[in-house]
């Protein structure tokens, strides 16, 4: 039967000469993997709706298992930012990647659905890319198993900053309790601050705020150390994100070089 679905395209891969599987994220059905004919030759006639990051109306057939199919297709949003800055678009896909990572396939999921649709609208109107990654990836932890404390120390409950991150007790500690852990992670007590409070709100209350490099630098450590430690997924996307930070680290250091300096 032709069902009339809501969805967000995840990537599309090209299948034999002409043809493409495409997979979508639907609001009703899940993730799911399309046949797409022809879709690598030029002009086909869904050829913008099926772009990664856009959200489109489709409608076609869905199977529980294996293919589905797409007859029409309609823009919805396409993410004009998203598809045309590289930084955003980087971001965006390692969103992307997570979800596809955490859901299940063809089991709805409208929670994750939702939110992935408000990141994707929040980044298209240029807030922070790394603030919204950062909570996503927070918001993800317990699809992946893993439930950290971030709003009161792991030892005595305090709510008083500043706090530290340790790995080991799965959560902050208070200045009193740093001795509990001496791997903790010594992130800086802002950074700290910033991703406690995104661990505590909705993702419709992130404003953007002005962070310093230093401090999303220090945010981006802590959550690569905890991904790296709990999850344990390497995506390419991510990979692609940390060789354009290193770039754009070094093209800083290249700037602050030249500056001209007075001796
Ligand atoms: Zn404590």
């Amino acid at each position: 039967m032709r069902e009339r679905f809501e969805g967000i395209v995840l990537f599309k891969r090209k299948h034999r000469e002409h043809d493409a599987l495409v997979k979508i994220f639907t609001a009703a059905y899940g993730t799911k993997m399309f046949f797409i004919k022809r879709l690598e030759k030029p002009n086909h006639p869904m050829g913008s709706q099926l772009i990664p990051l856009t959200m489109n109306e489709y409608i076609g057939t869905i199977n529980q298992e294996g293919l589905s199919f797409l007859t029409e297709a309609s823009t919805i949003q396409f993410n004009r930012l998203v598809q045309s800055d590289y930084t955003v678009q980087a971001y965006a896909a390692y969103i992307s990647q997570l979800v596809d990572s955490v859901v299940d396939d063809n089991v709805p999921n409208l929670l994750v659905y939702e939110l992935f649709k408000l990141a994707l609208a929040l980044l298209n109107e240029g807030k922070s890319p790394e603030i919204i990654a950062t909570y996503i990836e927070i918001y993800l932890l317990k699809g992946f198993g893993v439930q950290l404390k971030w709003d009161a120390c792991v030892i005595c409950g305090a709510k008083q900053q500043p706090f530290d991150f340790s790995i080991r007790q799965h959560g902050v500690l208070c200045q009193q309790h740093f001795s509990e852990d001496e791997f903790r992670l010594h992130i800086s007590p802002k950074a700290m601050y910033i991703t406690s409070l995104l661990a505590q709100i909705k993702l419709e209350q992130v404003q953007t705020v002005n962070v310093s490099q230093e401090t999303l630098a220090e945010i981006r450590r802590l959550m690569d150390e905890i991904y790296k430690e709990y999850v344990g997924i390497r995506l390419k996307s991510k990979s692609y994100l940390d060789q354009m930070l290193e770039n754009d680290r070094k093209f800083i250091q290249i700037l602050k070089r030249d500056k001209p300096t007075e001796e």
